[in-house]
């Protein structure tokens, strides 16, 4: 990312000043941070970490939970800090972010302890007999948190949460585009008890996240599929395990047998919702040809609709700002080589004059695989629709993509909806539902192919912030087992005979 592009950099004073892409206008600014103050920041975490861990699942859940009320007690304050950092609407701002917060504060305050409590497991080997076997998790210590700048409460911070609950000291590293809002969580967190040194925040750029990947026990990474590889390439010099949440070019697949007026509106909001700024957002459209035109005219006429502007009050407009000036580009560089290469635009398909960054709502039709558009993430308010024959072809085009983030199937036919979605090469598949599933923290979400490494939410999601320990232990036993030294012809025997009981009998039938 070009560092001076959204967020202007005042070395004089080390500071950056931090853009309202709405308004065009300074929302804020912090401290520039670079390569120098990382080790510094990690030496500080590494020195409070045991006594965090020591508190307890109890006593960091206490913490957790005061940050959860705080949360709520201060939503102005959070919402106003989304809302001039990224420029999207407030409503997105509560729902998506402020939403997310409250429950994962709540979620993993209550749950960490029982996926991270040590856990008998039965085991089949013989020689086990009578002892018991075990997994235990202990913290990995410092994680660095490294995050993008689309959602920089739900996709900074809320990894933080489960590490933290995982008795790790975490550093997170903000997008420098979206770095308010980190830090008004990092006050968050102290006025609700976090120990000084337990959370901190880098104010820096690319590089001061690179250099924290050299110091830290874990990098949790979320962010573009490009940076994604520097990060795991740097990773690997110190073999420092990695969580990647990378890019999506999400499909939906809408069968002929599906409620028309649903998908539409779900469509419309999926692809819309945060300016379209969301790497689970609906980036393409694939519908069956019997209901094709009934669809494209439902959803034009309400992407057609949707107010675009400055976010006012709550309910005053419905798609906000392009956060970012390059992802502004990469938005109209789509809709330009689609145009090009022969589709459509029913509605929208410019760049608004300013003040402020917003792109038009936008409907691409007759669009096909040769076009960005279909493949490449574009990552604002655009809808490209394309007519397919049957479902077989909408699973081929699915699944035609380096990405596999996200996808939903939308029919009426639920057992026929689950099996195609079952076919879909996501990590996410949907029926008749598309982007709701991230509320679910139960659920493990996470990229295939080149969307990622590894999955956030579930047991995995504060499993990885862990090291696991095995062990086994022996209470009662012979003092010499049967097979230790001295070795002979007769245990021998016996061993191959008690081999060919266990594991030499043929399977019956044959
Ligand atoms: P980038 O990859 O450009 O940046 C992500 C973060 O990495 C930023 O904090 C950036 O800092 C930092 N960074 C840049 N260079 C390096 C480096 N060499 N080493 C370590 N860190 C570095 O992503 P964007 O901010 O543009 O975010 C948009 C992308 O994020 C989209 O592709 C979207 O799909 C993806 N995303 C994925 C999600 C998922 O769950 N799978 C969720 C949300 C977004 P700086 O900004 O200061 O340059």
């Amino acid at each position: 990312m070009n560092p001076t592009a959204t967020a202007t950099l005042d070395t004089a004073t080390a500071l950056i000043e931090v853009e309202n892409p709405a308004t065009g206008r300074v929302a804020g600014s912090v401290e520039l941070m670079g390569v120098a103050d990382v080790a510094p920041l990690v030496e500080r975490a590494r020195a409070i970490q045991p006594a965090w861990w020591g508190l307890g699942f109890d006593g960091r859940a206490e913490v957790m939970r005061r940050a959860q009320r705080w949360t709520l007690d201060n939503a102005d304050r959070i919402v106003d800090t989304i809302v001039a950092e990224t420029g999207k609407t407030r409503d997105d701002a509560q729902l998506a972010e402020l939403g997310y917060a409250g429950a994962a504060f709540g979620f993993w305050a209550k749950n960490a302890g029982k996926y991270l409590r040590e856990r008998k497991v039965r085991v089949s080997s013989p020689m086990l007999i009578g002892k018991k076997a075990m997994v235990r998790y202990r913290p990995r210590g410092v994680v660095g948190v490294i995050g993008p700048w689309n959602y920089p409460l739900v996709n900074s911070f809320g990894d933080c949460i489960p590490a933290l609950m995982a008795g790790n000291a975490v550093i997170l590293k903000p997008s420098e585009v979206t770095p308010l809002t980190s830090v008004l969580m990092a006050e968050c967190l102290a006025e609700c008890g976090a120990p000084d040194g337990v959370f901190q925040v880098l104010t820096g750029l690319g590089d001061a996240g690179a250099e924290l990947i050299d110091h830290v026990d874990f990098v949790m990474f979320t962010g573009s599929t490009a940076t994604g590889r520097k990060v795991a390439e740097r990773a690997a010099k110190t073999l420092t395990p990695v969580g990647l949440e990378l890019g999506g070019k999400d499909p939906m697949i809408v069968l002929a047998d599906a409620d028309v007026e649903k998908a539409a509106n779900a469509a419309t909001y999926y692809s819309m919702q945060n300016g379209g700024q969301t790497c689970i957002s609906v980036e393409r459209v694939y519908v069956e040809e019997p209901i094709y035109d009934e669809f494209v005219g439902k959803v034009t006429q309400k992407v057609g609709k949707l107010r675009q502007g400055l976010p006012g009050d709550a309910g005053s407009v419905d798609v906000g700002a392009v956060t970012f000036p390059k992802q502004a580009e990469i938005v109209a560089a789509h809709v330009e080589d689609a145009r090009a290469k022969g589709a459509q635009v029913p509605v929208g398909g410019h760049l608004r004059p300013g003040p402020g960054r917003f792109f038009e709502p936008t409907v691409l039709t007759g669009v096909d695989h040769t076009m960005d558009c279909m493949r490449a993430e574009t990552f604002g308010p655009t809808l490209p629709i394309m007519k397919v024959a049957d479902a077989e072809e909408a699973l081929a085009l699915a699944n035609d993509s380096e990405y596999g983030l996200q996808a939903s199937v939308w029919t009426s036919d639920i057992a026929r909806g689950e099996q195609i979605a079952s076919r879909i090469e996501s990590g996410v598949a949907n029926v008749n539902e598309h982007l709701v599933s991230y509320v679910a923290l139960e659920l493990p979400m996470g990229g295939w192919k080149e969307s990622g490494l590894g999955t956030r939410h579930g047991a995995e999601g504060i499993r990885k912030y862990c090291r696991q320990q095995a062990s086994v232990v022996s209470r009662f036993g012979p003092k010499r087992e049967i097979f230790m030294y001295p070795y002979s012809k007769r245990t021998a025997r016996l061993i191959r005979g008690f081999l060919k009981l266990l594991y030499g009998r043929r399977p019956a039938g044959r």
